[in-house]
C-alpha cells in the first residue's frame, strides 16, 4: 500500500492597512511569506499636517487600484482564507475607510474578518523578518513611541511618550522648518552634516519621554539663527538619547535578551547605533526591522491577521467597529 501525505495548504490572509498616511493591501501566508505588499501614501499640501478627511478621501480613491495590483498576482480572491484590517489606533475617518472596504470584501467573498491592532502589526512583522523571539520592543513611528515587553498574554508598556510621538516630532519640526514630508529621513541626512551640539531640553519623566518642549525649543534655535544642520544633529541626539536611556532601564528591569526596534523611525541609523551600543553593554542581541517593512504597510496587517486567525480571533461584520484610541496594552494576544 502506498502512503501519500498530502501537503497542507498554507492559510492566506489579505491585510488592509489604513490608520494614517498610508493605505496598503498585502497578502501573507501561514508559511511566513509576504506574497504581495502594495502601499500608497497620502501627502498633505506643503506646509500642512495630515487632514483626516482628505486622507480618507485619498485612500478611498486609491484602494481599488492598490487591491487590483494585489489581485493581478493571484488566480483570484478564492485563495484567500480571511480578511484582516487595521482596527486602530488611528484617525477615525481614515480607519473607517479601510474598515468599510474590508467589511465589503469579507461579505462579498464570504470570508472571516480579523481585527488587527496596528502597533502589534509593527511588532509582528519585525519579529517575522528578524527572527526575534521574546524581545524588548522599541516601537517608534508616526503614531507610536512605546517601549514594551510581552508577559501573561499582553504587551506591557515600560515607557512611552507623554505627548507627541517621535515620528511626529520629526515630521512637525521638518514641516515648520520648510523641509519636505515625511521629515525623518531628511533630518537624518542634514544631521550627518551637523558639527555643533546646541543645548536642547532633555525631558525624561520616570520612564516616559516628553517631546513637545523639545520641538518648540528646536524651532526657536532655528529662529535664533543656528544652522539647520546643527539643529537637526542636536534634535536627533537629544530625542534619541532620551528614548535610549528609557530603553536601557526597561532592558535592565525586564531582563530580556533581545531588543527589537520597529516602526518608521527604526530606519534611522543614528537611533540604531545608540540602541546597538546599549545592547552591547548589556550583552543582548539588537534587531532592527528591515527598512522595507519599517513604515506602515499592508504586510504588517496581513501577517498579524494570519497569527490572529490561526488563534481563533475574528469579528462579526456587524460588530467590527474601529477603535481610534485602542492601546497596545489592551489587546489580549493568544498566539504568544
Ligand atoms: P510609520 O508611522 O510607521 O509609517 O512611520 C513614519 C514615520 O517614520 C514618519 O514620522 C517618518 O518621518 C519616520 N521616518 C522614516 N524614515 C526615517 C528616518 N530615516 N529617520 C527618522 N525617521 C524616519
Ligand atoms: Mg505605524
Amino acid at each position: 500500500m502506498i502512503h501519500q501525505s498530502i501537503p497542507e495548504k498554507p492559510l492566506m490572509c489579505l491585510g488592509i492597512e489604513s490608520t494614517a498616511h498610508t493605505v496598503g493591501v498585502a497578502l501573507a501566508s501561514s508559511k511566513g511569506e509576504i506574497l504581495t505588499n502594495v502601499n500608497a501614501v497620502y501627502t498633505a499640501p506643503m506646509g500642512q499636517g495630515i487632514h483626516p478627511r482628505e486622507a480618507a478621501q485619498h485612500h478611498c480613491e486609491v484602494i481599488p487600484i492598490v487591491l487590483r495590483r494585489v489581485i493581478d498576482n493571484l488566480d483570484g480572491l478564492d485563495a484567500v482564507d480571511c480578511i484582516a484590517f487595521s482596527t486602530g489606533p488611528g484617525l477615525g475617518p481614515v480607519l473607517r475607510t479601510g474598515a468599510t472596504f474590508a467589511r465589503a470584501l469579507a461579505l462579498w467573498l464570504e470570508k472571516p474578518l480579523v481585527p488587527v491592532h496596528h502597533a502589534i502589526g509593527h511588532i509582528e512583522i519585525a519579529s517575522l523578518m528578524t527572527g526575534a523571539e521574546d524581545p524588548l520592543v522599541l516601537l517608534v513611528s508616526g503614531g507610536h513611541t512605546s517601549i514594551a515587553a510581552f508577559g501573561d498574554g499582553f504587551w506591557r508598556v515600560y515607557g512611552e511618550t507623554e505627548d507627541i510621538t517621535l515620528g511626529n516630532l520629526l515630521d512637525v519640526f521638518a514641516r515648520e522648518a520648510g523641509l519636505s514630508f515625511p521629515g525623518g529621513a531628511v533630518i537624518e541626512d542634514l544631521a550627518k552634516k551637523g558639527q555643533n551640539y546646541i543645548e536642547l531640553p532633555y525631558v525624561v519623566k520616570g520612564n516616559d519621554v516628553s517631546y513637545s518642549g523639545l520641538l518648540t525649543a528646536a524651532l526657536k534655535r532655528l529662529k535664533e539663527g543656528h544652522g539647520i544642520e546643527d539643529v537637526c544633529f542636536s534634535l536627533q541626539e537629544v530625542a534619541f538619547s532620551m528614548l535610549t536611556e528609557a530603553t536601557e532601564r526597561a532592558l535592565a528591569h525586564t531582563e530580556r535578551k533581545e531588543v527589537l526596534v520597529t516602526g518608521g523611525v527604526a530606519a534611522n541609523e543614528r537611533l540604531q547605533s545608540m540602541i546597538d551600543s546599549i545592547s552591547r553593554d548589556h550583552g543582548v542581541e539588537a534587531y532592527v526591522v528591515p527598512k522595507e517593512y519599517s513604515g506602515d504597510s499592508g504586510a504588517q496587517i496581513a501577517w498579524t491577521g494570519i497569527l490572529a486567525f490561526q488563534s481563533g480571533v475574528q469579528v462579526d461584520v456587524e460588530k467590527s467597529f474601529v477603535k481610534p484610541k485602542w492601546r497596545l496594552d489592551q489587546v489580549r494576544i493568544p498566539w504568544r
